[in-house]
C-alpha cells in the first residue's frame, strides 16, 4: 500500500474516533443532565461539527455518519441493559472513549462509499487502494470493512450478500457433542473430529514469547522497549498461526458434516475462558467455537437444517430411551449405562444421541444401515 494512502486512511480514522469520543462525551453530558434516554440527536449534530472544523470537512461524509450509527446501535443496546444499577457509563457495552494506542483500527463504507474499478477500490475521501484479492468476489458486495491487524497489515474485508446453495438430500440426521480430547462426536463414527494438535508445536513457541514479554514489560507510564515489542509481535504472528490452521479444519469438517446430513441437531457449547483453566482446556475450547462457528455458517449458507440444543444435563440422560439417571456422571467414568433401559454406550456418543432427541429429529435417521421404520419393500 503506498504510503499516501495509508495516510489517508490514519487521517480517516483519525477523524472517525473524534466523532466517535464526540458522540460519547454529548451522551454522557445528557444523561448528567438528566435526560432520562440520553437521546442527542447525533446525525445533525455531524453537519455542525463538520462546518465548523475544516479538516474534519476534509474527510468523507460515509465514514463519519458509519460511525454516529455504529454508536447508536451500541448505545441503545447498552441502555436496554436494564438488569444493573450500575451508573450509565458503567453500563455494559456502554460505548467509551476510544483511546488512540488502545483502539483496533477500522473503517467502514456503506455501499455508496465505494466503488470497485479496474481491480482498485476507490474510497471517498479520494482513497485509492491496490488490492491483493484472496479469492474472488461472488456477486457485488454491500459494504467492505479496512482494517489493520496487530501485525501492521491491512485488509479489506467485502460483505456479499450470500446466496444459499442449496445440496442434494441426503435424509440423513446427525447428533453432535463438543468435547476435549475429541473436538466433536457425533452419533455418526465417520465424523467424529478428534482435536486438531495444532497448538502443540507452536504453543512452545507462545510461551516463550510471553516469558519474553513477562521479562521485558515495560513500567506504567514507560514506552515499551524493543525487545518487548519484538516479543509481542512474535507472539501474534503465532497465534494467528494456531487460529488459521483451526478454521481451516473446522471448515473442512463442517463442509463434509453438511454435504451428508439434511438435519443437524448441535450442542450449543458456550466456552467460559475460565481464567484457571489449563492450557489444555483453553485449546480444546478455542477449537470448539471455531469449529461450531463454521459448522453454523456452513449450514447456513447450504440451506440444512441446524438446530442448536441447550447441553444442560446430557451427560444424565439416556439417549435411547430418553430417562434421567439421578446423579450426573463423574468425568471419569467414559461409558453410560441406563437403569431404565439397560443401554450400554460411550459417554460422549450417548450425549451426541440427547442432542439428536432434544432437538426433536428421528434417531432413526442416524444408523441408516438399520432403519427402524417400515421394513423396505423388495423387488420381487
Ligand atoms: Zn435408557
Amino acid at each position: 500500500m503506498s504510503s499516501t494512502a495509508q495516510l489517508a486512511l490514519l487521517s480517516e480514522w483519525d477523524r472517525g474516533r473524534w466523532v466517535w469520543n464526540q458522540c460519547v462525551a454529548e451522551s454522557r453530558a445528557a444523561h448528567t443532565a438528566g435526560e432520562k434516554c440520553g437521546f442527542v440527536p447525533l446525525a445533525k449534530m455531524l453537519t455542525g461539527w463538520r462546518s465548523k472544523h475544516e479538516w474534519l470537512r476534509q474527510g468523507g461524509c460515509m465514514p463519519q455518519q458509519q460511525t454516529i450509527r455504529d454508536f447508536t446501535k451500541a448505545h441503545s443496546k447498552a441502555l436496554k441493559d436494564v438488569k444493573t444499577g450500575l451508573p450509565m457509563r458503567r453500563r455494559a457495552g456502554m460505548p467509551q472513549f476510544k483511546k488512540k494506542d488502545l483502539a483496533s483500527l477500522t473503517l467502514n463504507y456503506t455501499r455508496r462509499g465505494f466503488r470497485l474499478k479496474d481491480g482498485r477500490l476507490h474510497l471517498g475521501g479520494g482513497i485509492r487502494l491496490t488490492v491483493v484479492w484472496s479469492r474472488d468476489l461472488p456477486a457485488d458486495p454491500s459494504s467492505v470493512r479496512i482494517y489493520q491487524d496487530n501485525l501492521g497489515h491491512w485488509y479489506a474485508s467485502f460483505v456479499v450478500q450470500a446466496e444459499g446453495q442449496p445440496l442434494p438430500e441426503t435424509g440423513g440426521a446427525i447428533g453432535i457433542d463438543w468435547g476435549v480430547k475429541e473436538t466433536a462426536t457425533t452419533t455418526s463414527d465417520a465424523h467424529d473430529l478428534r482435536h486438531p494438535e495444532h497448538g502443540k508445536k507452536t504453543a512452545g513457541k507462545v510461551a516463550r514469547y510471553q516469558r519474553m514479554m513477562a521479562r521485558r514489560r515495560p513500567k506504567p507510564g514507560r514506552a515499551a522497549s524493543k525487545g518487548y515489542r519484538t516479543a509481542k509481535r512474535l507472539a501474534a504472528k503465532a497465534h494467528k498461526k494456531i487460529a488459521r490452521q483451526r478454521q481451516d479444519t473446522a471448515r473442512k469438517w463442517a463442509k463434509r458434516v453438511v454435504t451428508e446430513f439434511d438435519q443437524i441437531a448441535v450442542e450449543d457449547f458456550r466456552p467460559r475462558f475460565l481464567a484457571k483453566s489449563t492450557m489444555a482446556r483453553k485449546a480444546a475450547d478455542a477449537a470448539i467455537s471455531a469449529t461450531k462457528h463454521e459448522l453454523i455458517n456452513m449450514a447456513r449458507k447450504h440451506a440444512r437444517d441446524l438446530r442448536l440444543v441447550n447441553p444442560a444435563h446430557t451427560t444424565m440422560d439416556c439417549g435411547r430411551c430418553g430417562a434421567r439417571a439421578k446423579h450426573a456422571l463423574p468425568l471419569s467414568e467414559r461409558t453410560y449405562t441406563c437403569t431404565a433401559c439397560g443401554a450400554v454406550s460411550p459417554r460422549d456418543k450417548n450425549s451426541a444421541r440427547v442432542m439428536l432427541v432434544r432437538a426433536g429429529l428421528n434417531p432413526a435417521g442416524v444408523d441408516r444401515g438399520r432403519p427402524d421404520g417400515p421394513p423396505v419393500r423388495r423387488a420381487a
